[in-house]
């Protein structure tokens, strides 16, 4: 049944309609019973549901019902694969629906600038494309339901130091480019009902209070029609939020509530906002009607086994020399497991997205089904960085004896987690030592790595080969088995480079920043976006991630070399499985800017798509690319912007393994802003189409006179650079300077210039 929203909020009280901004606890909204408003849950995400048991205390962060726990978003991100990241939309939807739930608290798509964060292994990517294409289709699925999410944590809250006050500065065409462009994508696409402003400030003010990002871009330029709910305890001025365009406050409390009514009352606060943000959260409550009235019940089971499934998708093959994994149960090798997390899985993070898990996969039990007489030597803790001298010495000759050696190593739950940030980028010493070691006395050593986000790998070129698990979900234990014995095989790619070291980070000197502030100061330049520009050697970059068989991509064709404003093209390769087993690979495309036009990476991801062959089997896969994929936010026209000109697409199997390139022009009508003063360069009216004959023609004659031979006649290339740049830098005043013309010659040109632009007055 439609409800008549505006009836409704006419028909509230103040007091009822303050009360409605806020939940009642922890994890509901208020009801106003008399006029039929029901109150409604919410629940984590974003990878399972953390919904709060009945009984439990409301803030106890490991207290909740028994769900299904999936691969972390750092896992997923590893798929590259849209229709993945649906099901699993799809998938968590039927569970909220089935719990009753009102929204889910996911995705969260922070960009990652540091390996330190503490939350990397919730978070997606260090790409806004990738982090963006993928959040979008989890909303869609989770939303396919008819069942809220609620896209987190807007807006640059990539750091836990500090992450309630501390202030993200950051310049516009940064913030456009990296941190607001995958929440730009979900928006637009998939109308996530609500999302949730995060802790921080942005350039000083706090998010919660924040009218230009909750309100001047989220609605009126992105279009988002849900509402913004605040990250836990995230308000601090509650007034300024509700005039911000803050619509419901959590977890909240009888007095902001009053707050409200007295600021409404006093005058200090226009109750016009108050019904804006009210009919907001009617609006988003009322869609959840359906999904009350049919509950629809689920297969927990079911849902287990796409777990075991999509973590079989996240894996990524760092390192395999001579095809040393699989390990086919067939061959009868001796086979030697050595660490803790083999035994002991670390499969999920800690925090708010922790879930109660209704049947963890241990890989070992799974191992051992597959080879009946592996020897298992503990060697280290998956929960700490104890030495046991004992426990070496075992793994030692467990090693000794074994044909193949597969060491299980990673970050313990207490090193990586919700509300602080990792100090440095180090395993656990003794796992490093413990490794080394076993490497030392079997060099036929494979390392699987559990680790929600970039480690240093000192013993990296020594291993025969090294297995990113991540945080797979409950299902890791029989996913890990599975690409280990080759049942399955590898298709993960990293959505996270990995450097060699710490300091090599673009963020190093400015994360976590002091006293409350962080700069950030690399600019568009994070992740690949850095390393490729100082052309700095990564343990693993970006994109990178093998299979058990072998890919050829080629045959790179254009529907057009060229395209205008608001046209397209369409990029096609063909792609080929050459070697002898079923397998994925995940075809990306990037594009390099050659206009010149500003300071830009050397090239950005802008398509990718998963592609499943047989041994021999050829399939094409085309991308479109259009002004956006080729486009930077120039902040002098406040809009996105390319340049005419030159781009390359470049097509591959990872971002340092390009196999295809193509050259194509982009041409636009768009005009960048030029007012012509008397300090105006004339290089740059030379770069404008609109004054450059003229320049040519009387301005450089008038500023130069003879002094310099114009630089298009010049014979001698040096000569003719020297007078380009003489030329070009200099201000048009010197019409009066060097060309000795009178200030009213120059005025005149200056008036023309403008005129020829179109400036008015
Ligand atoms: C986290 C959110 C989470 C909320 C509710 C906050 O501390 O930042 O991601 O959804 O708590 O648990």
């Amino acid at each position: 049944m439609k409800k008549d929203i505006d009836k409704l909020v006419a028909e509230l009280t103040l007091e009822e309609k303050a009360s409605l901004c806020s939940g009642k606890d922890f994890w509901r909204t208020k009801s106003v019973e008399r006029l039929g408003i029901p109150a409604a849950m919410v629940s984590d995400g974003p990878h399972g549901l953390r919904k709060q048991d009945e009984r439990a205390q409301m803030s106890d962060i490991n207290d909740s019902i028994v769900a299904v726990c999936f691969p972390a978003a750092s896992a997923t991100a590893s798929t590259f694969d849209r229709d993945a990241l649906r099901e699993l939309g799809e998938l968590l939807g039927d569970e909220c629906r089935a719990e009753q739930l009102w929204l889910l608290l996911g995705p969260a798509i922070n960009i990652k600038r540091s390996p330190l964060c503490g939350r990397n292994f919730e978070y997606l990517s260090e790409d806004p494309y990738l982090a963006g294409e993928l959040a979008a289709e989890y909303v869609a699925g989770v939303q396919s339901k008819q069942v809220g999410t609620s896209l987190k944590h807007f807006a640059a809250n990539s750091q836990e130091h500090e992450r309630m006050n501390a202030t993200s500065n950051i310049d516009e065409r940064t913030l456009r480019e990296i941190y607001l462009a995958a929440f730009e994508t979900v928006v637009k696409r998939s109308q996530p009902w609500s999302v949730m402003c995060s802790y921080n400030k942005l350039n000083g003010v706090f998010m919660s209070e924040n009218k230009r990002l909750l309100s001047d871009i989220l609605r009126d330029e992105w279009g988002f029609t849900g509402l913004v709910v605040s990250d836990w305890g995230a308000v601090s001025d509650r007034i300024l939020g509700v005039e911000a365009g803050l619509d419901l406050e959590m977890p909240g409390g009888a007095d902001t509530d009053l707050e409200i009514v007295k600021a409404v009352k006093s005058g200090q606060l226009d109750e016009a906002y108050l019904d804006r943000n009210v009919k907001r959260i009617l609006e988003v409550l009322f869609r959840l009607e359906e999904t009350h009235e049919k509950p629809a019940p689920f297969d927990r089971a079911a849902h287990h086994q796409k777990a075991i499934e999509l973590a079989e998708k996240c894996l990524v093959l760092l390192k395999n020399d001579d095809g040393f994994l699989p390990i086919s149960p067939k061959s009868s090798q001796k086979i030697a497991v050595i660490g803790g997390f083999a035994e002991k899985v670390r499969y999920q993070g800690g925090g708010s997205s922790h879930v109660n898990s209704f049947k963890v996969e241990s890989t070992l039990e799974h191992l051992r089904a597959a080879f009946p007489d592996l020897v298992y030597a503990r060697g280290f803790s998956s929960e700490n960085n104890d030495f046991d001298e004992n426990l070496l010495k075992e793994a030692i000759s467990a090693a000794k004896n074994a044909d193949k050696v597969l060491i299980f190593a990673g970050l313990p739950d207490s090193y990586e987690s919700e509300g602080f940030d990792r100090k440095d980028m180090k395993l656990p010493s003794v796992h490093d030592r413990i490794i080394h070691e076993i490497i030392r006395a079997n060099p036929n050593t494979a390392v699987i790595l559990h680790n929600g986000s970039p480690v240093e790998l000192p013993w990296a070129a020594d291993a025969k080969a090294i297995l990113l698990a991540g945080l797979l979900g409950e299902g890791a234990g029989a996913a890990i088995a599975n690409i280990l014995i080759g049942k399955a095989n590898p298709r993960g790619k990293l959505a996270e480079s990995n450097p060699k070291k710490l300091s090599d980070n673009p963020s190093y000197m400015n994360f976590p920043g002091k006293n409350e502030i962080v700069n950030y100061q690399e600019g568009v330049f994070v992740g690949y976006r850095y390393y490729e520009m100082k052309e700095l050697d990564v343990l693993f970059p970006f994109g990178h991630g093998l299979s058990y068989t072998t890919f050829a991509i080629g045959n790179l064709r254009l529907s057009d070399t060229k395209f205008a404003d608001d046209s397209q093209i369409t990029a096609t390769v063909t792609i080929t499985n050459t070697g002898n087993m079923n397998g994925t690979e995940v075809v990306q495309l990037y594009i390099a800017d050659k206009t010149d036009a500003a300071f830009r990476p050397k090239k950005e991801l802008k398509g990718f798509a998963s592609v499943e062959l047989a041994p021999s089997e050829s399939k094409d896969v085309s991308f479109t690319i259009d002004k956006r994929s080729l486009a930077w936010y120039n902040v002098n026209i406040k809009d996105w912007y390319a340049a005419s000109g030159e781009y390359q697409v470049l097509i591959g199997n990872s971002s340092d393994n390009i196999s295809n390139c193509a050259v194509f022009t982009y041409e636009t009508n768009v005009k960048l802003p030029l007012v012509v003063t008397q300090d105006t360069m004339i290089g740059d009216l030379l770069a404008d189409s609109r004054t450059r004959d003229y320049a040519l023609k009387v301005v450089i004659p008038a500023a130069v006179g003879d002094t310099f031979k114009s630089y298009n006649e010049a014979e001698d290339q040096g000569w003719a650079l020297m007078a380009e740049a003489m030329v070009g830098y200099s201000p048009i005043r010197n019409v009066r300077a060097f060309g000795l013309k009178p200030t009213s010659e120059l005025n005149a040109m200056i008036v023309h210039l403008n005129e020829l632009i179109g400036n008015k007055g």
